[in-house]
């Protein structure tokens, strides 16, 4: 078989698992809405939101990135100026390369994610973690913030809010007025609170938000979203003294084309989406409880506030020993039962999320857990 003829096998692709229930942390906040797989096709193309830029893809007037970028953005996030990036993770990177020097300390929280850790090794910093309280809540206390800024000159802070495996939320505002004290700028990363949950940065007082597209926006990828107060947009956004129009963080421009068009597609959905917030918290709350009257324990907060859970199953893992599948026997029963999201061969503990699945959804995974313990008993 040549290699031509196997990249063209690639043309006859499909995911099979697309309409199934969906439970993986990744992708239950990033279904695309009708408007946005419109746009998939229309602006398939590359550059194609270029049609009528003048240098600066956030000045773009048609479409309407200029007011997307700064109005609605802004608005959203409750930041004073906004920009769009390539994901949370070069967010993050943009804000700690730009605030920072090589060398400096930067505080984070102890269940922060790894694309933090990398984002400091490459722009040199050290990373001082406050440690979170460890089985079985993990909780992260906001003031072991003020501690650690009493312990190191720290240059910046990063709050994961929640983290992406337990769905922890600490005291974020808190946390903003120990920062405030200590004269420290504070970056919240809400990978998965921007576009799930009302979050404005302004109310923890914060200096940056960073969001993820393909995350919680409903969105295409690789997309994110960056807000901040106004006077970081000199260091932040700073431009090129050898090309006037072109931010030097970025590498000039950023999101070229479909994924931007998703992501604004979708906005108007997202908008209205995180105003049910509250129901979404109710649902993973009775969902917590039917998993834990099987016998599963839920790590993370209790009452938990978010849709994005870990749950120790022993029982589970206890079948797998005895399968000739081993550990993928529950992918596959679960697959079988029309659910997509477990991690091929992960029994132990398993993270998912609860965010696209409607309530009798979430009953019918739950019954399958059931029916899998039965099966093998
Ligand atoms: C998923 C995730 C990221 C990475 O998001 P991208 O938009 O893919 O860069 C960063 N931080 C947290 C907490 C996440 O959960």
């Amino acid at each position: 078989m040549t290699r031509q003829a196997d990249l063209e096998k690639l043309t006859g692709l499909t995911r099979p698992h697309r309409d199934m229930i969906n439970i993986m942390p990744l992708q239950t906040g990033s279904i695309l809405t009708d408007a946005a797989r419109r746009m998939l096709l229309e602006f398939g193309d590359g550059y194609s939101i270029c049609d009528f830029c003048q240098g600066r893809l956030v000045d773009i007037a048609n479409p309407p990135v200029r007011q997307f970028v700064t109005e609605m953005l802004p608005e959203f996030l409750g930041s004073d100026i906004a920009t769009l990036t390539y994901g949370a993770r070069d967010g993050v990177f943009m804000v700690i390369h730009s605030v920072t020097k090589p060398g400096d300390v930067v505080v984070v929280d102890g269940n922060r994610h790894y694309s933090t850790a990398v984002a400091a090794e490459r722009a040199g910093v050290e990373l001082a973690p406050v440690p979170n309280s460890g089985y079985p809540e993990y909780k992260v206390d906001p003031e072991g913030f003020a501690q650690a800024l009493r312990d190191r000159k720290a240059a910046l802070l990063i709050l994961t809010y929640p983290d992406g495996r337990f769905g922890n939320l600490v005291d974020a505002a808190r946390v903003g007025e120990i920062a405030g004290t200590e004269g420290v700028p504070l970056l919240l990363n809400g990978a998965y609170a921007v576009g799930r949950m009302p979050v404005r940065m302004n109310d923890f007082g914060a200096d940056f938000i960073v969001g993820s597209g393909h995350k919680s926006m409903a969105s295409a990828g690789p997309s994110g979203v960056l807000g901040m107060k106004q006077k970081w947009q000199e260091v932040v956004l700073r431009r090129s003294a050898l090309h006037k129009t072109k931010e030097i963080e970025c590498l000039g421009c950023t999101v070229r084309g479909v994924t931007l068009a998703t992501l604004m597609a979708s906005f108007p959905t997202v908008v209205e989406r995180v105003t049910h917030w509250d129901e979404q918290v109710a649902k993973a709350q009775w969902f917590s409880s039917a998993m834990e009257e099987l016998g599963f324990t839920q790590l993370g907060e209790k009452p938990h506030r978010h849709d994005i859970m870990v749950f120790e199953t022993p029982a589970l893992f206890d079948i797998s020993q005895r399968v000739r599948e081993r550990g993928f026997y529950l992918y596959k029963e679960m697959e079988s039962r029309g659910i997509w999201g477990l991690k091929p061969g992960q029994t132990k503990a398993l993270e998912l999320s609860t965010f696209a699945a409607s309530r009798e959804e979430l009953g019918q995974v739950v019954d399958a857990f059931k029916a899998i313990l039965e099966k093998y008993r």
